[in-house]
């Protein structure tokens, strides 16, 4: 096409050059012909002078005339159509240049195209070659169509494999369920093989026992088959020789003899042997028990030395007797009761002095036995722990360091002359004198095996005999002073039926604070009451102390004793793990989780001991099915690692799931079905809060708040978010203790707020000041606890209880009657006054810090039995018939209307 274009622009341009050259040869032709014309015009012009010269003379000549007038016309036309030609060129070669021109242009122009053209051309080359490379593609694409076809079937079949691999995933899963049962029953074997394991030792022993002698017997036999064999082998000799004369059977015969002489010198030799060595053996006991023979004659001696000294003091004291004899007989010649009763003090000084050394004489005395009887055979491979189910323990052997402690210590004995008061005046030899007594190490009741719970006064000694038991066991108590042996040492242990008494005991390591990783800490356990009681012990002395760390209650439905496996402790020195067994019982939070507590025994053997007693005691107990009357289920609401509320002093009930908390930060309404706490009132204002009681029927909360201590009462509907500002009492500052209370005689509500020695009584009432003053009453001491029971106050101080009026003004009541001599001890220590309880219209249960006792209306103790606290105690709350003993590690509960101590609620440590 361009290409075509381009020739007939050419062509164009060619044209245009041969018309340019035909109107150039057409010019030059013109051009010619204008020179003739002029060279004609030229020489007219000359004729026409050369006429004028000639007719110059005929001037008015009239040819001539016409003649110029000719040539001048001639001449005008000839300049005319000069112009005009001349024009015309002009005008042609314009035109032609104009248009050679725009040809120019048109070409120059046809030529950039057919540049551009040609590039195009070129462009398309490439794209051409390019196609060229499209089929390639194509058949790329083809290739990979079909590789995607062989992954995708590839896809197919790993799918199905998948597939299958998953089956066989889920049978594998299952068979490993079923591996994992079977290792779970497969422990459950080994630690029953583990219990197994001692009978499996003894077994063992008597194995190697029966081998040796299997072993022994076999060598006898052999000897014996050698010995046949050359027998028979000589009787062939004999047999081939003794036929044929006489005198080889003479010499058979003394060979036989000489045979004979020789066994018989074997034999003797062996039995010489075994003579030897029992000679061996026997010189061996020998040295043993005359070194042992030495060491008893020195104790013997120094015993001896002991004796010499304190007979010279008894002489002395006798001595000294006689010369106050003598006096008192020169001063007075009537019998004085005090002398005598100071005379048998002594005499009771000097008696325990001596019962002390008898009881060492008599543990001395035993260990003889032990030894002499098994010293050999097995050494002294027992520890100091013992098993009280199956024997009887020894009475008074922990506590002889303790028995001569009421009269070294005089200072804890509460002159308590209940024995004497039952036997009357006249002291006989033969009654017990029983004395109140504090234990300071765990003991034992020697009637009932129990242990004397309770941080002071936990049981009653007789200065005589050193018999100590339960208050509540005197009665029961073998009346003979001093218990005769056979009585002292009757097998006890545990009373099936009711669970009393101890059945094991031993030292073992618990964890310290912050797990295994912190180290072992000793304690000293007692299994009694189907309870552990874990004792802390001193460092220094070796010794435990009476203070109970922890009690774990086998009666707790989550009760169970085991080993332990490696992956249970993983901080365990790795020898230990042979030694660890774990007690497990429910924990508080969240109801149903397991408190565990890890003990480490001294030896597996022992470990193996615990696990067994405990388990079989456990058996006991499920078997005869003692109840466990759990009465309460513990939750936590918070712990410390929610730093809002600090500490908690104080806190009631709202309604279900809802509680109101007086802490160190104000009130704290906390919600325990959504887990949300709010504080009530203004949250700039921390101010602390130590004691909050709702008032029921006045719809008041009040509070005690400030540095000051001051009352403080709100309306409850502030609890719910509404406006309200606390109404504040000014007179009570420095209030220590408050209560409200109902008063039915006058239908209204009362508080009681105790200042010091000071009880303002308050009515409370439906105004907008909210109380109103009645009266002011003074009691003897600091009041400690303050209570509304049956319309009137029950006021607790220092060492006493009282009930005082809260309208009328009827004289207060003692609730401790000191003329009751078995009553008396309480006021001459100072004790703390916690809680009193009406258990009955006539009885009251009064709460110290170190014991509870019961009284009737004059304040006569009621019950012989006292409630004794496991730990010292923080705070006491009842809830009908349940009093809650609180402490570091545990909240105790008893039902007072029984005296049973019931259950033990396990704190989690922080
Ligand atoms: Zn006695
Ligand atoms: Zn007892």
């Amino acid at each position: 096409m361009k290409k075509k274009v381009l020739n007939v622009l050419y062509l164009c341009i060619l044209q245009l050059q041969n018309h340019l050259e035909e109107f150039k040869s057409e010019s030059s032709k013109e051009k010619k012909l204008r020179e003739r014309a002029e060279q004609y015009t030229r020489e007219l012009e000359q004729e026409i002078e050369g006429i004028k010269r000639k007719n110059l003379g005929r001037a008015s000549n009239p040819a001539n005339i016409e003649l110029t007038q000719e040539v001048s016309r001639l001449k005008s036309q000839l300049e005319k159509t000069k112009v005009e030609k001349e024009e015309k060129v002009s005008r042609v070669t314009s035109k032609y240049q104009s248009e050679i021109s725009d040809l120019k242009f048109s070409l120059s122009e046809h030529e950039h195209k057919d540049k551009e053209l040609r590039k195009e051309i070129l462009t398309l080359k490439d794209k051409l070659k390019n196609n060229v490379s499209e089929d390639e593609v194509a058949s790329r694409i083809q290739r990979l169509k079909l590789q995607l076809e062989h992954s995708e079937r590839q896809h197919a079949l790993i799918g199905d494999e998948n597939e299958r691999l998953k089956d066989e995933i889920s049978s594998q899963e299952n068979a490993l369920r079923a591996i994992n049962k079977e290792k779970m029953q497969l422990e459950q074997e080994m630690r029953d093989i583990y219990d197994k394991r001692e009978s499996v030792a003894q077994w063992e022993a008597q194995i190697s026992e029966i081998i040796k002698w299997v072993s022994d017997e076999k060598d006898a036999r052999g000897y014996l088959q050698a010995l046949a064999t050359k027998m028979t082998e000589e009787l062939e000799n004999l047999k081939v020789m003794g036929v044929s004369d006489d005198s080889n059977r003479q010499r058979w015969r003394n060979r036989r003899s000489q045979r004979l002489d020789k066994m018989e010198l074997l034999t003797l030799q062996s039995s010489l042997q075994s003579e030897i060595q029992a000679k061996q053996q026997i010189a061996d006991e020998l040295s043993k028990l005359k070194s042992s023979v030495v060491s008893f004659e020195k104790k013997n001696h120094e015993q001896d030395t002991i004796i010499e000294k304190l007979s010279k003091e008894v002489e002395e004291l006798r001595k000294e007797k006689e010369t106050l004899l003598e006096k008192q007989d020169i001063a007075d010649s009537s019998g004085n009761t005090g002398e005598r009763s100071r005379e048998q003090t002594l005499m009771s000084f000097i008696k325990g002095q001596f019962s002390l050394l008898n009881d060492s004489d008599n543990e001395s005395a035993v260990e003889d036995d032990s030894m002499s009887e098994d010293g050999l055979s097995h050494g002294d491979s027992r520890t100091n722990s013992r098993s009280d189910l199956h024997m009887g323990a020894p009475p008074d052997t922990p506590d002889v360091t303790h028995q001569s402690s009421p009269i070294i210590q005089p200072e804890h004995v509460y002159d308590q002359p209940w024995g004497a008061s039952k036997t009357g005046s006249m002291p006989q030899p033969k009654t017990h004198k029983f004395v109140m007594k504090n234990f300071y190490t765990p003991s034992k009741c020697n009637l009932c095996t129990s242990l004397m719970v309770g941080i002071q006064r936990q049981g009653t000694t007789c200065s005589e005999c050193a018999y100590c038991c339960h208050v509540h066991c005197m009665d029961k108590a073998p009346s003979v002073c001093p218990v005769p042996a056979e009585q002292n040492k009757r097998p006890v242990g545990i009373d099936i039926n009711r669970g009393i008494g101890t059945a094991y005991e031993g030292y073992v390591r618990v964890p310290r604070l912050g797990g295994i990783k912190k180290g072992w800490i000793r304690q000293f356990v007692v299994v009694c009451d189907f309870k552990l009681f874990l004792y802390d012990t001193l460092p220094d002395k070796n010794q435990p102390t009476n203070v109970v760390q922890q009690v774990l209650d086998m009666r707790d439905e989550e009760f169970s004793v085991s080993a332990v496996l490696p992956s249970d402790v993983i901080h365990a020195n790795k020898k230990d793990i042979p030694c660890i067994l774990r007690v497990t019982t429910s924990e508080m939070n969240p109801p149903g989780s397991k408190y565990q507590v890890l003990m480490l025994a001294e030896s597996e053997q022992e470990r193996h001991r615990w696990v067994g007693a405990l388990n079989e005691l456990h058996k006991l107990l499920r078997k005869n099915k003692l109840p466990y009357k759990s009465a309460f289920q513990a939750q936590e609401v918070y712990d410390n690692s929610l730093s809002l509320v600090k500490s908690t002093n104080s806190c009631t009930i709202l309604e279900q799931n809802k509680l109101l908390m007086g802490t160190d930060e104000g009130l704290f309404v906390a919600q325990l079905n959504k887990d949300v706490l709010i504080r009530i009132g203004d949250k700039n204002e921390k101010k602390p809060v130590y004691q909050v009681e709702l008032v029921h029927d006045e719809q008041l909360v009040v509070y005690t708040s400030g540095r000051q201590h001051h009352v403080k009462i709100i309306h409850q509907s502030v609890l719910d978010g509404h406006e309200g500002d606390p109404v504040k009492i000014p007179d009570t500052k420095g209030c220590s203790v408050f209560c409200v209370g109902f008063i039915r005689q006058t239908q209204n509500s009362c508080l009681c707020v105790a200042i010091k020695r000071t009880i303002q009584v308050y009515d409370l009432i439906l105004t907008r000041q909210r109380y109103r003053k009645v009266k002011d009453i003074q009691v003897p001491g600091h009041v400690q606890f303050l209570e509304i029971i049956n319309d009137r106050l029950c006021v607790g101080y220092p060492s006493c209880f009282a009930i005082y009026s809260v309208q009328g003004d009827a004289a207060p009541m003692a609730l401790l009657n000191t003329e009751d001599p078995s009553l008396q001890f309480l006021v001459q220590i100072q004790l703390d006054a916690l809680l009193a309880v009406q258990v009955s219209e006539s009885e009251y249960f009064l709460v110290f810090n170190v014991l509870g006792v019961y009284v009737d209306n004059s304040g006569k103790r009621s019950r012989t039995q006292e409630m004794m606290w496991p730990a010292p105690p923080l705070a006491f709350a009842y809830y009908e018939p349940y009093l809650l003993c609180y402490s570091e590690n545990a909240v105790f509960v008893y039902n007072i209307q029984t005296t049973e101590w019931i259950q033990t609620l396990n704190l989690k440590k922080v």
